[in-house]
């Protein structure tokens, strides 16, 4: 069954199969949700983040799109590295985002994934009104799900706050 959970907790620590980072284009690591993935997976997950630059996107991963590499000491299995819209100055944040929540569960189904994690991608110091970012993903998440109904994936969609996870809990 495909199903949609919300909590608040810290993905890192999430026994699932695969987490979603909110990384940026440069899949070199950062602040908020991308630094705490790597600092408490260590530098395997850098290592082929470097890797899939130097081969696949020597000029950084586009917004909207997405990448899967290891986990490294993590308790998931895999990480789905996203690279999500600057709210102010992409072109078409909502779309982008849309996107960026589409690939992780196309990846992740491809994957053989049965339980994947997801930040509030763009929420941050990305700029994305938490509110609208909330509906999107749901929004998107349900479009995958009625699109592909066998996937059999379990979603949860972590909040770092309480106020994060009402405004979550809302949009369902
Ligand atoms: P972005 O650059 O995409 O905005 P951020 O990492 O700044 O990414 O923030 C994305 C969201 O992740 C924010 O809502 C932030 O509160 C949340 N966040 C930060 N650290 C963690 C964590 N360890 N687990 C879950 N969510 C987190």
């Amino acid at each position: 069954m495909n199903t949609i959970t919300i909590m608040t907790g810290d993905i890192t620590q999430l026994a699932v199969e695969a987490i979603v980072n909110a990384a940026n284009a440069s899949l070199m690591g950062g602040g908020g949700v991308d630094g705490a993935i790597h600092r408490a997976g260590g530098p395997t997950i850098l290592e082929e983040c470097r890797n899939i630059r130097q081969t696949v996107y020597p000029a950084g991963l586009p917004s909207g799109e997405a990448v899967v590499t290891g986990a490294g000491k993590l308790p998931a299995r895999l990480v789905i590295h996203t690279a999500g819209p600057i709210y102010h100055s992409d072109p078409d944040p909502a779309g982008n985002l849309a996107r960026c929540y589409r690939r992780c569960l196309q990846l992740a189904h491809a994957h053989g994934v049965k339980s994947v994690a997801f930040p509030g991608i763009s929420t941050g110091v990305y700029g994305f009104p938490k509110e609208a970012a909330a509906r999107i993903a749901i929004e998107t998440i349900r479009t995958f799900f009625a699109e592909q109904p066998e996937a059999d994936l379990s979603v949860t969609l972590v909040a770092f706050s309480a106020a994060d996870e009402k405004i979550l809990q809302g949009c369902l």
